[in-house]
């Protein structure tokens, strides 16, 4: 059976996926981080036409920081599905801003995701986080599958006959519950 290989080749999907959108995330943070930068952001977030002029600060400053904390979520599997939550919320915001602002209203307007190199607000932004949306769900759902039960659940090394609770190729310890071999149950 390739059950095996199949789900480490998932696993290692996931994880690229989930590496990919977050140092995109990262590099979109630090472009807006530093106070000319906080400056540069809320201009721009002001041009969107979306909040007043006395709020726009306030997504200026914490955006970035939510973006940094969704992005280190979203690396580690133990918090990939709450990284994937914060990171796909955003990414609809900034959809549905692009959209209202750049196509609706047509403003010619920069996008101001990544700082001073932003591009124009338009459909390539859409397209990107749309992109960026279909990574992050991937880097779920991918890691999500399990490998055949009997197997290490972190490397996939078959356990039947290991009464250890503890897997020799990798060290994992078995999660309780997971049932290790079901052979060996009287
Ligand atoms: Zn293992």
């Amino acid at each position: 059976m390739n059950d095996r290989r199949s789900t480490s080749a998932m696993r290692i999907t996931s994880h690229l996926c989930a590496v990919v959108v977050a140092a995109f995330f990262l590099y979109a943070a630090y472009g807006k981080i530093g106070s000319n930068n906080t400056r540069q952001f809320a201009v721009e977030i002001k041009n969107y036409k979306i909040l007043p002029e006395r709020y726009v600060n306030v997504p200026a400053i914490f955006m970035p920081w939510l973006e940094i904390v969704a992005a280190a979520a979203l690396i580690f599997p133990r918090t990939r599905l709450a990284g994937a939550v914060l990171i796909s919320a955003m990414l609809l915001v900034f959809i549905a801003a692009v959209g209202y602002s750049a196509l609706y209203l047509g403003l010619d307007i920069s996008c101001g995701c990544t700082g001073k190199d932003s591009g124009q607000a338009g459909w390539s932004t859409i397209g990107r986080n749309v992109a960026l949306i279909v990574a992050t769900l991937l880097s779920v759902w991918l890691f999500r599958h399990r490998f055949p039960i009997g197997n290490c659940q972190k490397c996939g090394y078959n356990l039947t006959s290991n009464v250890s609770g503890r897997c020799p190729e990798c060290g994992n310890e078995q999660e309780q519950g997971e049932p290790l071999a079901a052979s060996t149950s009287a």
